[in-house]
Order: C-alpha cells, then sequence, then structure tokens
C-alpha cells in the first residue's frame, strides 16, 4: 500500500506528518511522494482563513481525482471544524490533533469499508503525544518538536482551541530524538512546537525551554541548534547568560512581535509591549555575536488606525529586523477577534501589508550588507540548479558557494560576497 501526506500550514505539522511515516512505513506502506496512492493523509492548518480554506479544497480535490484511495484528515482543521469533514463523502478517516499515533490503525479499518472518526476534546489533554522522528529528507536540517498547545488565547487565535493547552515532552524523549538524529548525521537541529517559550509550564518541575536547550547543545555530533518561534518574555538576563556558553545555539531569534504598537498588542492579548520587546533585542545584540532577529507582524487587527499602523511600521524600523512575514488579519469564529467592532477593509489590510513587506526588503538588503567582505562559517546545503551550493550561516544568512567537491552538510568557511 502507498501513503502520500499532504501537508499544510506550520513546521509542527510537518514534523508531524513525517513522524506518522514512519510510523507508516513501520507497518509495511510505502510513503510516496510523487504519482498516485492508495492512501493520502491530509494534514491540515487554521491558523488563517485561507489555511482552513485550502485544507477543504485539497480533501476535496484528492477524493475527486482518487475516489477509491483512503483519505484521512487530519491537523488544526479537522480539529476545529470536524463538523464540516464527519459526514462529507470525502473523508475516510477523521482525526484531530490528537491520537494521531492510532492512525495506521484507523486507516485500516477504513480499507474494510469502515469510516472512522476519533475526534476528541482537545481541551481535555493533559499529556504529550508521543511521536518520534529519526530521519527527514533534508539529511542536514532535522526538526525536533518539544511541545504541543498554547495557553495563552491571544484574541485574534485559534490555535489553542485546535492544539489544546501547553504539554511538554519529557526532556528524555528530546534528548533520545537528538541522539537519534545524530547518529543518522543531521548537522542541525531545529526545535519546534506550538508554543515553546511554554515549555516545561505544565511539567511542574522546574524544567524551562533554556534547559532544554542546553542539553540539546551538549549531544554529541550536533553541530547546530536553532530555536523556532519564541516571545520576546523568553530572552531574560538569566536566558542570554546561558546562552552565551553554547557555542553551537544559533544566534538567530525568531521574536514573534505582531504590532509594534502598545495599544493594538493590549487588544490583541498578548503579553508584552513594544518597550519589553525592544529591550530582549538588545539584551541579545548585547551579549550574543551576529544576532539576527526574524519576525512575524500583523496588519488590519480590528480597530487598528492609520496611527497605529505607522507606530508599528516605526517600530519595526527600530528594531531593525532580518527578515519579517506579514500576515493580515483574518477572523477565525470562536476567537475575542472575530467579533471586535472596527474590522478593517481588506484594501486598507493589503496596502499596510505591501509598505511592511517594503520595509522587511529594505532591512534585510541592510543585514546582509552589514557581513559583506566577512569571513564566516556556513553550513552548506543542497546543491542549486546552476551548480552552486545554498548555504546558511548560524544566523540564518543564505549565501549561495562554489565548491567542485560535495560539501553538504559540512561547515565550511566562507567570504561573504
Ligand atoms: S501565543 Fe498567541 S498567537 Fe501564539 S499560538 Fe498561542 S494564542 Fe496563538
Amino acid at each position: 500500500m502507498k501513503v502520500k501526506f499532504i501537508t499544510l500550514g506550520c513546521k509542527t505539522n510537518f514534523y508531524e506528518s513525517q513522524a506518522l511515516g514512519e510510523m507508516f512505513k513501520a507497518n509495511g506502506y510505502t510513503v510516496v511522494e510523487k504519482g498516485m496512492a492508495d492512501v493520502y493523509i491530509v494534514n491540515t492548518c487554521a491558523v488563517t482563513s485561507m489555511g482552513a480554506q485550502k485544507s477543504r479544497q485539497q480533501i476535496h480535490r484528492i477524493k475527486k481525482q482518487n475516489p477509491d484511495a483512503i483519505v484521512a484528515v487530519m491537523g488544526c482543521y479537522a480539529q476545529t471544524e470536524p463538523e464540516k469533514l464527519q459526514n462529507s463523502p470525502d473523508v475516510d478517516v477523521l482525526v484531530g490533533t490528537a491520537n494521531r499515533s492510532k492512525i495506521v490503525e484507523l486507516v485500516n479499518n477504513a480499507t474494510k469499508g469502515r469510516q472512522t472518526v476519533l475526534h476528541t476534546d482537545i481541551m481535555k489533554e493533559r499529556s504529550y503525544e508521543e511521536l518520534c522522528v529519526t530521519s527527514d529528507q533534508s539529511r542536514i536540517r532535522a526538526t525536533v518538536k518539544i511541545e504541543d498547545g498554547c495557553s495563552n488565547f491571544c484574541a485574534y487565535c485559534i490555535i489553542p482551541y485546535a492544539r489544546g493547552p501547553v504539554r511538554s515532552r519529557a526532556i528524555e524523549k528530546i534528548i533520545e530524538e537528538v541522539t537519534l538524529l545524530a547518529s543518522n548525521n543531521y548537522a542541525e537541529i531545529v526545535l519546534t512546537g506550538i508554543h515553546i517559550g511554554s515549555y516545561g509550564r505544565d511539567l511542574k518541575n522546574g524544567i524551562g525551554l533554556i534547559d532544554v536547550i542546553e542539553q540539546v547543545c551538549t549531544v554529541p555530533g550536533i553541530m547546530r541548534v536553532r530555536l523556532g518561534s519564541i516571545e520576546p518574555v523568553v530572552i531574560t538576563e538569566d536566558f542570554v547568560k546561558r546562552a552565551q556558553k553554547l557555542k553551537n545555539l544559533c544566534p538567530q531569534f525568531h521574536l514573534s512581535l505582531q504590532s509594534g504598537c502598545n495599544e493594538t498588542l493590549a487588544r490583541m492579548k498578548r503579553r508584552y509591549t513594544t518597550e519589553e520587546y525592544m529591550k530582549a533585542v538588545k539584551l541579545l545584540r548585547e551579549n550574543l555575536e551576529d544576532v539576527s532577529v526574524t519576525t512575524d507582524v500583523m496588519v488590519g487587527f480590528p480597530g487598528e488606525t492609520d496611527e497605529e499602523f505607522q507606530k508599528s511600521y516605526d517600530f519595526c524600523k527600530a528594531v531593525g529586523f532580518m527578515q519579517m512575514h506579514i500576515f493580515k488579519y483574518s477572523p477565525r469564529k470562536g476567537t475575542v477577534a472575530a467579533t471586535m467592532p472596527d474590522q478593517v477593509p481588506e484594501q486598507v489590510k493589503e496596502d499596510r501589508s505591501k509598505k511592511l513587506i517594503e520595509l522587511g526588503e529594505k532591512m534585510k538588503q541592510e543585514f546582509y550588507e552589514s557581513f559583506r567582505g566577512r569571513c564566516v562559517e556556513v553550513l552548506a546545503e543542497t546543491r542549486t540548479k546552476d551548480g552552486r551550493f545554498h548555504a546558511t550561516l548560524a544566523n540564518y544568512m543564505d549565501v549561495y558557494i562554489e565548491s567542485d567537491e560535495d560539501i553538504s552538510g559540512k561547515i565550511v568557511q566562507y567570504t561573504v560576497e
């Protein structure tokens, strides 16, 4: 039996698809990336209304093109809107963001003609569902999931309803997985999850994110450790003091901003101010070398006036990001913001988005310029079509280097052009 994964959304979803792929392989299935399959697993996304729409379209398209195949749907959209999928002829197996480790069994049942729904209340989940990845396609960089869920309930966000409360993975399991990946020659580990800054909050044993980072950094063979998205409140004096000692911790910090205006942040129910954000950035830059700060910014949150947007724009400029991901706010049913007054017209969101994208491009160029002529260490990744190697600095700058040898997966010296 051939199984094919269609994954939408974030790194966590891709990690989970990868882990389930390994589980299918262990049960005699062949995981295919191209061509037809007997089983399709659609790992859905719900973070924006676009993510939900794309998930619906994919499910429908797959069943239409493969009427005899088993279509199993999982992930955030499946968790938040099961009523749209439960009785659909397009869906043979439905799970949400729990019980994914039972998916092989559910698919096997479906091959016997039984539609299977195993959709539970994610808000009641209290333990981390153990899934494990031992290798992935890139062979250079592996994602390791360290926690699931978020208990923050930002006003615009559906994720706490899709993923449930914070559940941290046992540190021993994380280290076991990283050790396995190191023995499979992975050079870089990216620690990911839904809200990794909350790691340990549920464990109540005093272990937090920095403890996990320290232990992962000491696994023999791991050349680099990178963090997924965190919030500025994670960056404390203690954090940077301990991070300073970790030579293989990448100095790239994706500090989620969402808005550079305090009034908007308060309406969003974010738990920091712009002053606290800037303090975190300064702490990083003053204590670690060649730090790059990347972020997400949302435009058009309900009530965002021109003046508020301008504050947000000016703040982004003052921080000097290496990279910004710009999102247009989209109402998600069931969230506080969906019913807020003063929803911003689409055209205004579009214009604000364009302005920030332009600013982001300019800041990125300036950041890259500041490295010109410097000799730095880069991790060579894959060969591109023009014969060069795509490589990354520890701070995640991309460069392209010439080499006749296969240097993929190696750290080499490079003078930035
Ligand atoms: S911190 Fe806020 S934006 Fe991030 S996942 Fe949690 S609720 Fe959503």
